[in-house]
């Protein structure tokens, strides 16, 4: 499926309209849920033009989400200054192209990858913020770490000491239930408790995509995904 061609369609006045409604329904289904602090809108980038992203940017968008190394290395050229995460699945052998490029690393979901990560970041002499991603759904395809298996993971991680943990990152499968969305919270909220460890700053759930986003703001996220909401290539699929 040629996905990267059907959201040349979606005009700029769409892309202020639909942002202007998720930024509405976000920040009431954060008022639903008697939260006071602000969500983080992620713009999702892959498979659209620099053009639009920048659109999306200069709307008040102040954060991108990337998924694919090379996509991301053809395009980041171009576009307006905004923070940049990566949020897709990673090779260790990727790990050095995005390492300089990214503040945060959402997809981190085994010991090999942390490893990598710190080992670059230790040769560029800074620290790479990452968050552990958790395969909520158990789905056998996907990436993340089994539930049961998140927090043993974090610990491990904590111990590098050239990454820092933030938190967590999930994608809940469509139309999955609340009690998944739940089963994240519980599991930040004990990262949290237990956070008594130098290497880790937990602050960020990043969970939410553009079908479930107000459910996942009703459960603590901090960071919600938007890629199709956004720039409305579902449409066209
Ligand atoms: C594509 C993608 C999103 C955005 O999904 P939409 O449903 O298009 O909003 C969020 N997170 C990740 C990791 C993605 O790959």
């Amino acid at each position: 499926m040629e996905r990267s061609l059907n959201n040349t369609q979606t005009g700029l006045d769409d892309i202020r309209e639909n942002y202007l409604k998720i930024r509405e329904l976000a920040d009431k289904a954060a008022a639903d849920a008697g939260r006071s602090d602000k969500v983080r809108i992620m713009a999702v980038t892959k498979t659209v033009a620099p053009e639009k992203v920048n659109f999306a940017v200069g709307l008040g968008i102040d954060l991108l989400g990337e998924n694919r190394v090379q996509e991301f290395l053809d395009k980041r050229d171009k576009y307006a200054p905004a923070e940049v995460h990566f949020i897709g699945g990673l090779q260790t052998n990727k790990v050095k192209y995005i390492i300089d490029k990214v503040s945060l690393i959402h997809s981190v979901d085994s010991m090999r990858l942390a490893e990598e990560i710190d080992r670059r970041a230790a040769q560029h002499g800074i620290v790479m913020d990452i968050l552990t991603e958790i395969n909520i759904g158990e789905e056998e395809s996907k990436g993340g770490v089994a539930a049961d298996r998140a927090l043993e993971l974090c610990a491990e991680i904590s111990k590098l000491q050239n990454v820092r943990l933030r938190g967590l990152m999930s994608i809940p499968p469509p139309g999955c239930t609340e009690e998944s969305f739940a089963r994240m919270q519980e599991l930040f909220e004990m990262l949290k408790a237990q956070e008594n460890r130098e290497n880790a700053h937990i602050d960020t759930l990043s969970m939410g995509m553009s079908g479930d986003f107000e459910t996942a703001i009703k459960f603590g996220a901090t960071i919600i995904r938007i890629g199709s909401g956004l720039f409305g290539y579902r449409k066209y699929l």
